[in-house]
């Protein structure tokens, strides 16, 4: 045995695969373009077993921890519900790939496995993870013990209603949170035909158009409002904002923390939480899924 680890973040346009050491340094990656359908993601992701195999120079016999989108059985291996991906009806994804890899496979939500690789980047052992992505999701990690409750639906936010005269949701609820705390709510606050629209947001904000900074802070006291949600609830050390919408970077949990000071002034009780000086951005130097992948693989061995 190697004692190295190997992850894969599947994700709708990409799956991201590395070995890295327990200790979460990341020795080789790999990456390449997600197919549709549970057969074909299957056997992408034995490619890039494959090629991490090659790249690293070891069989990696054992452990492959695999993080992907929808709902996840951990106990089976199987997944529903990984609607961009092609993947639902209880797919045996487990089964699958570890008939074509000879690894054992450990199976988790996408959210899930980012949480592990951000909390262990950190060094930190109570988190919640903020998924800001399509939609918005959290996941916790509270005492070092991933939190995916009774039905596997643990940290499903974006579809808790916050305002009965919202806009309605693909879930078939109306003001869900994730209609405007989302990177899709952003996308049709700020349409971007170039660069992303969190970035084009930031960017035009940054640069003195007023609207922009009107839309970000409208948009970053939202996501306060999740904050303070999942704060209120769980009472983690950190939250850490990760999703798409954190590769703005900085930028993010600087209007973040402003909106939560914002929040705080007219409270003693909400101010002498701190919740501004607990929020930290997902560390970007880092495939942080597809590494909290790889160390399930450690967990669960
Ligand atoms: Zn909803």
């Amino acid at each position: 045995m190697s004692g190295l680890l190997v992850g894969l973040d599947i994700g709708a346009t990409k799956i991201l695969g590395v070995v890295a050491r327990p200790d979460g340094e990341v020795l080789a990656q790999v990456r390449t373009g997600s197919p549709a359908g549970g057969a074909e993601v299957v056997a992408t992701a034995a490619a890039v077993v494959a090629r991490l195999r090659a790249d690293s120079g070891h069989d990696l016999d054992g452990v492959v921890g695999v993080g992907i989108p929808g709902l996840v059985d951990t106990d089976h291996g199987t997944v529903r519900h990984a609607v961009n991906l092609g993947v639902d009806d209880g797919f045996p994804f487990s089964e699958r790939l570890g008939t074509a890899t000879g690894l054992r496979v450990v199976l988790d939500n996408d959210a899930n496995a980012a949480a592990l690789g951000a909390a262990t980047l950190l060094g930190e052992d109570d988190v919640a993870y903020l998924s800001i992505g399509t939609g918005l999701a959290v996941a916790t990690i509270l005492g070092g013990v991933l939190r995916r409750g009774a039905r596997n639906a643990a940290g499903e936010i974006g579809h808790i209603p916050v305002d009965p005269a919202g806009l309605a949701c693909e879930c078939g609820q109306v003001g869900c949170l994730e209609t405007v705390a989302s990177g899709s709510a952003l996308a049709a606050l700020w349409p971007s035909a170039g660069a992303p629209p969190a970035q084009a947001l930031f960017d035009a904000a940054a640069s003195g158009d007023a609207e922009a900074a009107r839309v970000r802070d409208a948009f970053a006291a939202h996501l306060a409002d999740a904050v303070r949600l999942v704060a209120l609830t769980v009472d983690p050390e950190v939250v850490v904002l990760g999703g798409g919408v954190a590769n703005v970077g900085e930028r993010l949990r600087v209007a973040v923390a402003h909106a939560l000071a914002e929040q705080a002034t007219g409270s003693p009780f909400l101010a002498s939480l701190d919740l501004a000086g607990r929020v930290r951005l997902v560390p970007r130097d880092v495939p942080v899924a597809a590494l909290g992948a790889a160390l399930l693989g450690r967990r669960d061995g």
